[in-house]
């Protein structure tokens, strides 16, 4: 007798009604990528806030397209110009500018989901406003976490809010760990460590000799994704993978010496979690940032994002090797940040941002980046981070060290 037909889950059937999604950094790769899937899903997602830094023009732009309630402009200078712009396209979209109008957004009922894609420290702010109000949290800015993981996790655990991490190598552990970030202590006894893949980068393979006049063109044409600047440049240092060091620390509970990480060029193995019982997971599939995305937005359901399935056949073949901490040391130096504690993450963050900023504007060499965070994890010890106010003075105290050093023309 043939089984009895298994009824369909109601894939499309949303849980629980419209979700509000406050997307801050819309105008980025991350928010992009977000507003993709979101328009993919009109009775189940629609984006009610969206946020940038001073693009006008785009934000508009995304404005016109998804009708929020709410636009926040970071530039101040910049809000008439966006009155102005929602005014004649007729939206009755309001125009916002300030981080404070941006917490008090993320922390109203304009939202339920907010997908956290601002790039560096400055996505601190909204994020624990988000954590802090119990809201889903879709946290793609890893800087926070970074800066202030202990106290970002601490809020959301009290405050009740999910957080679904977007980075694909956390995204993947979250969905290997059974969809939980900080699994209970049964569980986490059972995990043995965390595998973290990275591609290598533009520069995978060069000695360190080889890297010394590269262009901050070349370093932002990543060979796999397609992403910001920043992160493009912490991608080719391998600071990228050090920040995702201490990012998995903190969201899954897993101190530094059981996390590793394995160059993967091909990047479609998007981390692995091996447990006690000799038993490996991994999450795979095409690279693309709006699976992760999909995850979050959806979750507890899969919902469609756009992104193909992966075909094995056609790939082939999936690499893996350790990676070259002689000539990328900003993946050891992270490695030691989060040995060090205290404020040492903080501080390595904070130079790498200013490291790179200076980079990207011809400043200074490709080189120059680890030696310079190295220079100021030196020159500011760590100390015990009791408070977020000791935290944000080691941040400053950092970009302020960074810069000088860059002025002083010390970089190399
Ligand atoms: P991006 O440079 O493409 O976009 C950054 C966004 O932040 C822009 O919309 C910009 O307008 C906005 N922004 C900058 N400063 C702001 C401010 N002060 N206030 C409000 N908005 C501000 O960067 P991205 O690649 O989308 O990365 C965003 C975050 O996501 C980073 O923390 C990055 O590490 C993380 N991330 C990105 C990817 C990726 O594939 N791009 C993958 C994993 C994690
Ligand atoms: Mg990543």
């Amino acid at each position: 007798m043939p089984a009895p037909a298994t009824p369909a889950p109601a894939a499309t059937a949303p849980v629980d009604g419209l979700r509000e999604v406050a997307v801050l950094g819309a105008t980025g790769s991350i928010g992009t990528s977000a507003l993709d899937v979101i328009a993919r899903h009109p009775g189940r997602l629609h984006a009610n806030v969206l946020a940038a830094g001073s693009n006008v023009v785009a934000l508009l732009a995304l404005c016109r397209t998804h009708k929020p309630r709410h636009a926040v402009i970071a530039e101040a200078s910049a809000l008439p110009a966006l009155r102005d712009g929602l005014r004649q396209a007729g939206l009755d979209t309001e125009a916002h500018t300030g981080d404070e109008a941006l917490q008090a957004l993320v922390a109203s009922d304009a939202c339920d989901t907010v997908v956290a894609a601002i790039v560096g420290a400055a996505g601190l702010p909204s994020t624990l406003a988000a954590a802090h109000a119990g809201k889903r949290l879709l946290l793609a800015n890893k800087e926070s976490l970074v800066l202030a993981g202990e106290l970002l996790m601490r809020t959301a655990r009290e405050a009740g809010a999910v957080i679904v991490p977007i980075d694909s190598e956390h995204n993947a552990i979250f969905q290997c760990l059974q969809n939980a970030c900080l699994p209970d202590a049964a569980a986490r006894d059972g995990l043995r460590r965390i595998i973290l893949t990275a591609s290598g980068g533009p520069f995978r393979g060069r000695t360190r000799a080889q890297l010394a006049d590269v262009t901050p063109a070349q370093a932002v044409a990543h060979p796999k994704w397609d992403m910001g600047p920043k992160i493009s440049v912490d991608s080719a240092t391998l600071m990228n993978k050090g920040l995702e060091v201490i990012e998995a620390h903190h969201l899954f509970g897993v101190p530094g010496n059981r996390i590793d990480v394995v160059v993967h060029p091909q990047s479609l193995v998007h981390s692995l979690v091996e447990f006690v019982d000799g038993s490996t997971m991994a999450q795979l599939g095409l690279p693309d940032m709006r699976t992760a995305l999909a995850v979050g937005l959806g979750w507890p359901q899969r919902i469609e994002s756009g992104v193909a399935g992966l075909d094995l056949l056609q790939h082939g073949r999936l690499e893996f090797e350790p990676p070259d901490m002689d000539a990328f040391p900003c993946l050891r130096l992270a490695f030691d940040a989060l040995a060090a504690g205290g404020t040492a993450p903080a501080v390595l963050s904070a130079a790498n941002e200013i490291a790179v900023s200076a980079f990207l504007k011809g400043k200074v060499a490709f080189l120059s980046i680890p030696s310079l965070v190295e220079d100021t994890l030196t020159a500011l010890p760590a100390i015990p981070a009791g408070s977020l106010a000791i935290l944000l003075d080691a941040d400053a105290q950092a970009r302020r060290h960074t810069a000088r050093r860059i002025e002083q023309g010390l970089a190399a």
